[in-house]
């Protein structure tokens, strides 16, 4: 079985067969989804969705950097509140994203560290996403590392040194189909064998992210583009043909570190 940490089920793409899509999925042993909430009304939409699936789906609380220009007086005590329902697992997903700049560098910062102080004060992991913007992101976390509670640094596609900057700060990282783009990611081979199996999550990160390794006949017909949970066991076979080691080691270890992790 599987645990799929990062889906973007809210997502347009998904608005007509979210219900479909979950059923194919756990037809595919992918037993457990997290929904990540990208914004307040977003995170308000998953944990919603999430609660119709009990056991099955978890959601986060939380807003991307990109929504980071929406952040308010409003927005922590509305993420607050949606924590204190036990379905919605962890805060985030948040951080920095100076790769598209979607909102003001400045903004992010102060609402990712808004979103740092609430892990500290409500004690849920956090879903974190870092995009060319490792030693900003690097700075703001540290004033807030001795008090925090667990961290994924999701989607996981930077370097080397910089996984194993993550892991010296205690975090786990998540990968997605990404890993398995030879041509763009080829140095994630290296980095994904360098992280112990026990630092490691799987996660599709769908709509967006789809798996180079998924055969075309797989693909729905209508979005050949899409990324979809049930494509999870593609992302453990990357990894297991990276490790050397076997598909079962990889579902099993990671599923044991997702449950640890998010207290599932
Ligand atoms: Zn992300």
């Amino acid at each position: 079985m599987y645990i799929d940490i990062g889906i973007n089920l809210i997502n347009r793409q998904f608005e007509h067969d979210a219900d479909d899509i979950i059923q194919d999925a756990l037809e595919e042993e992918v037993s457990q989804m997290i929904l990540t909430g990208t914004s307040v009304r977003n995170s308000q939409l998953s944990a919603q969705l999430a609660k119709q699936y009990p056991g099955v789906l978890y959601s986060t609380a939380g807003i991307h950097p990109h929504d980071a220009k929406s952040f308010n007086g409003e927005s922590i005590p509305a993420l607050k509140k949606l924590l204190e329902q036990k379905h919605v697992v962890s805060v985030g997903e948040c951080g920095l994203d100076f790769d598209r700049d979607f909102s003001p560098r400045p903004v992010q910062e102060k609402c990712y560290a808004a979103q740092l102080e609430l892990a500290v004060a409500v004690q849920k992991p956090l879903f974190l996403h870092e995009r060319a913007a490792f030693d900003r992101f690097v700075g703001v976390t540290k004033e807030y590392l001795p008090k925090l509670p667990l961290g994924v640094v999701h989607c996981f596609t930077g370097s080397l040194a910089e996984a194993k900057a993550y892991l010296d700060m205690g975090f786990y990282l998540g990968f997605t189909g990404s890993i398995s783009d030879v041509k763009r990611f080829a140095h994630l081979k290296e980095v994904v064998n360098y992280v112990p199996l026990d630092k490691i999550m799987i996660e599709t990160d769908a709509p967006f992210m789809l798996p180079k390794n998924v055969p075309a006949g797989q693909l729905k017909k209508y979005h050949e583009r899409r990324n979809e949970p049930a494509f999870l066991p593609y992302v453990a076979g990357s990894i297991a043909q990276f490790k050397g080691i076997s598909l079962d080691k990889v579902a099993k270890a990671t599923t044991e570190n997702a449950e640890r992790f998010f207290k599932l």
